[in-house]
């Protein structure tokens, strides 16, 4: 990386002190996108870089409630608007005692490159609370979501900005939430996404970062002729993204042997087959159950206590959890077990050390922002249902879908070029940031 990117990089770290997923995640943007911005001088002038690392707007705010008991608590509320140069504000929503602007900063800015790589016309944002849904009862989690949205529904609208789910929030918080703002503004707008299939929800919204991430690899896959078919894959988390990458994975005949939370992780050498599948989608969504009780259903299953799944040997690997869960050590245990694919489910989920070790490896590496990208673009399609007042049949989603994660890949494939390799990240951080920053450059210094 030439001097004049690190210094680039340690700027933006001195101007957002003790936020580091921030300074993550446009340290791996900027190094390789820096050689694109000084060798175009309208980015250099326009100063695109420097206005995309700060949040056209960043909005925080108290979200008092009252829990079961009768007790007045306090959570905080964010909501990071990051780029609207080419469309609404667009990204999920993170409900987990873990967040803090910090981590919606890494997550907006990921956003609005993932957005790009798209194909819709989206910009990026974030928000969420450091609210855990985890133990409450579905009264506690609609007082907290009513709260919540009496204050986020004035920054927000079908057009300016368009929430959805992550971490925490699935269809229950997006159903409350959704609820509150048709209260709030006495309209029936498209203003979230992920929402319920009868109240203006798309088909396939559940599915699509699961499902997304894998055909990711299966594009990924076909450029050796190769296919996942007959593979061995391993899975972190047991939440949304994980539970379809699952899915996907077996009905494509792959065998998945892992699943995992913040407890530990279980092990299957059997294989995840639809039926353990609904069993494990009854106790993580309906009974709200941990991952730990599946050894009690599925005796010959193992449970490994506060371990991540990466020692476990598999050809293919979906980290579908949580950023920054993958290590240089995991990376390593990962190769040395023979993996030579990773599609990132979730955001940024393998450290800089990890990344390294897999691109130095020259495996098949996708990174978040192309390899779950399905989720996001599947929200622009409900978005695009919402706007005619239509509704698209499962098929036609799940087509539009595979269609847009086959031309991320061939933007991936375009500008990662690299001595007769694909580098996916590369490849997914320039495509990503020429459409945004060329829009910049079109719309002036705003
Ligand atoms: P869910 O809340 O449905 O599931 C999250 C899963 O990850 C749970 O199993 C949870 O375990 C585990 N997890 C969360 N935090 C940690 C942690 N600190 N350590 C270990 N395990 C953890 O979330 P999603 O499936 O929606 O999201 C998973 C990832 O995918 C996130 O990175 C998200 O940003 C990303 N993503 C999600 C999209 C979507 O459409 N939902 C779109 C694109 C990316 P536990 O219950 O113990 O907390």
């Amino acid at each position: 990386m030439s001097a004049a990117a690190d210094a680039f990089i340690a700027q933006i770290a001195a101007r957002n002190p003790g936020e580091p997923e921030f300074h993550q995640a446009v340290r791996e943007v900027v190094e390789c996108v820096y050689p694109v911005v000084e060798a175009n001088p309208a980015y250099r002038k326009l100063k695109i870089l420097d206005r995309l690392c700060e949040p056209e707007r960043t909005i925080t705010f108290r979200v008092p409630w009252v829990d079961d008991k009768g007790e007045v608590q306090v959570n905080r509320g964010y909501r990071i608007e990051m780029s609207s140069a080419i469309g609404p504000y667009k990204g999920g929503l993170r409900f987990h005692p873990s967040v803090y602007i910090g981590i919606l900063k890494f997550l907006a800015f990921e956003q609005v490159f993932k957005n790009s790589l798209t194909t819709l016309p989206m910009g990026g944002g974030k928000g969420g609370s450091d609210f855990d849904p985890k133990g409450k009862s579905d009264n506690e989690v609609m007082k907290f979501c009513q709260s919540f949205m009496s204050e986020l529904f004035r920054h927000i609208g079908a057009n300016t900005d368009v929430p959805a789910g992550d971490i925490g929030v699935g269809g229950r918080e997006i159903g409350f939430m959704f609820g509150q703002y048709k209260k709030l503004k006495n309209e029936f707008t498209g203003v979230l996404t992920g929402k319920g299939l009868n109240w203006g929800g798309s088909l396939i919204r559940p599915e699509a970062t699961g499902y997304g991430a894998v055909y990711f690899a299966q594009e990924m896959l076909s450029t050796r002729g190769d296919s996942v078919k007959g593979k061995t894959a391993t899975v972190s988390g047991s939440g949304n993204v994980a539970q379809y990458t699952v899915e996907k994975l077996d009905s494509l005949g792959a065998k998945v042997i892992t699943l995992s939370d913040s407890e530990g992780t279980i092990v299957d050498k059997e294989g995840i087959d639809a039926a353990k599948l609904a069993w494990v989608m009854d106790l993580k969504n309906v009974k709200r159950g941990r991952i730990k009780d599946y050894v009690e259903k599925y005796p010959k299953a193992q449970f490994l206590k506060g371990k991540r799944p990466w020692s476990v040997p598999c050809q293919l690997a979906f980290p579908s959890a949580t950023q920054n869960e993958i290590n240089a050590e995991d990376a390593k245990a990962l190769l040395a077990g023979g993996c030579y694919c990773v599609s990132e489910g979730a955001n940024m989920p393998t450290d800089p050390a990890g990344v390294d070790a897999f691109r130095a490896a020259k495996i098949l590496f996708g990174p978040g922002k192309a390899a779950n990208a399905g989720g996001v673009a599947t929200s622009g399609l409900e978005m695009s249902q919402n706007a005619q007042h239509l509704s698209w049949t499962r098929e036609e989603v799940d087509s539009r879908l595979h269609g847009i994660m086959k031309s991320i890949h061939a933007s991936c494939v375009k500008h990662g070029q690299e001595k007769g390799h694909i580098d996916y990240v590369k490849g997914a951080n320039v495509a990503g940031f020429i459409k945004v920053a060329d829009a910049m450059v079109d719309q002036g210094v705003v």
